[in-house]
């Protein structure tokens, strides 16, 4: 495979940045002035540009547009707050798990010259952008697709790899009413759960929006086979806190997207001193704790609200309330990796990329 070894950069005119305000802004809609785009043509990978942020020229028989070849990552940035520096999260995991699902995709492996170099290109390119409030970032977002001009379904022979930087405002992520699922499936054994493909968030939309509709914010997805086994709350991995143990569950059956913040939060929980446990866990293990008084927390982790907690989860008749006023440890994990983040906390476990 050939890797670009550098970039052909084009700068806007004049920056955007000026018309907006960086502060405060939704989540995933605005961008900065530029955009990372590379082909991957004849079994190459042509050279990277970085240039002004703009439509995509389409033709309508575009290959992902009918069987939607696609995976992304999320990731985000921060200015450190020795007013120089700027940090990305983790951003090698992100690159070994795109990798992981280009593969069960059939889809090319993206070089690390593209992937990472090209993202502090692009980073760095648009730093001002990067908003200096708390809690805001600037959220990366790769994304890969089969660009064939043909309608047959096969692996594709031309593919584009992009990146886009958005400022984003804090996620307030409210604390969350969750429906344990018991009729529908996001992911089973031998299909697409471990990888970040378009499909999953597809196949996540009618179970969600049919639990609004009773009122619950989300799903809690449970296995396929008995509906019994806890997989993910949504598009974000789970934890429950029973006594003094954090459980999340296992990544061996493959239906589970292995979350960048689900694994910073494994280690920050064992230094916090809690017995940490990958493994299946039943509803029926959840009710029980929660009978003995010994459930304490249950969250959902992800690089977009970071934690938002769950303040009640149903299952079939039985409703569980949380008072989540009273919890200690999800706040306490959210306020730690937002420290790391903005280096506030001692980088102690190397999870900074720094620009
Ligand atoms: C992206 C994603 C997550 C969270 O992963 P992070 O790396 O922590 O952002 C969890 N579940 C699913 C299905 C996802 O797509």
């Amino acid at each position: 495979m050939i890797a670009a070894a550098d970039f052909k950069i084009t700068k806007v005119k004049q920056s955007k940045l000026k018309d907006l305000s960086v502060e405060n802004l939704p989540f995933g809609k605005y961008f900065t002035d530029h955009m990372l785009e590379v082909d991957y043509i004849n079994g190459a990978w042509q050279t990277a540009s970085i240039k002004p942020y703009q439509p995509l020229l389409l033709d309508p028989s575009l290959s992902v547009l009918h069987y939607g070849q696609s995976i992304f990552e999320g990731i985000k940035a921060y200015n450190d707050i020795d007013g120089k520096h700027i940090n990305i999260f983790r951003p090698y995991e992100n690159f070994k798990r795109f990798n992981i699902s280009a593969a069960k995709m059939m889809m090319p492996q993206v070089p690390e010259e593209i992937f990472i170099d090209g993202m502090r290109a692009l980073i760095d390119l648009d730093r001002a952008w990067i908003p200096k409030q708390a809690d805001h970032s600037l959220y990366i977002r790769p994304f890969m697709f089969n660009a064939d001009q043909m309608i047959g379904v096969k692996p594709g022979e031309h593919f584009k790899f992009l990146i886009l930087l958005s400022p984003t405002g804090p996620y307030y992520a409210n604390p969350m009413r969750i429906s344990v699922e018991e009729k529908y499936v996001r992911a089973a054994k031998g299909g697409l759960g471990f990888a970040k493909t378009a499909a999953n968030y597809a196949a996540s939309l009618y179970a969600a929006s049919e639990a609004q509709k009773n009122g619950y914010d989300q799903v809690l997805w449970t296995d396929e086979i008995e509906h019994k086994y806890v997989q993910e709350c949504g598009t974000m991995n789970v934890f429950f806190i029973i006594g003094n143990t954090a459980i999340t569950p296992g990544l061996e059956d493959g239906t589970i997207l292995a979350g960048v913040t689900r694994n910073s939060l494994l280690v920050l929980l064992k230094e916090m001193g809690f017995t940490v446990e990958e493994r299946a866990l039943s509803i029926d293990e959840i009710i029980a704790a929660h009978k003995a008084g010994q459930l304490r927390e249950a969250f959902g982790a992800g690089t977009a609200a970071t934690i938002s907690l769950i303040k009640e989860l149903k299952y079939q008749d039985y409703v569980m309330k949380f008072d989540v006023s009273t919890w200690k440890t999800a706040p306490e994990l959210k306020s730690r990796l937002e420290q790391i983040h903005i280096g506030a906390e001692p980088d102690t476990h190397g999870w900074l990329n720094q620009i």
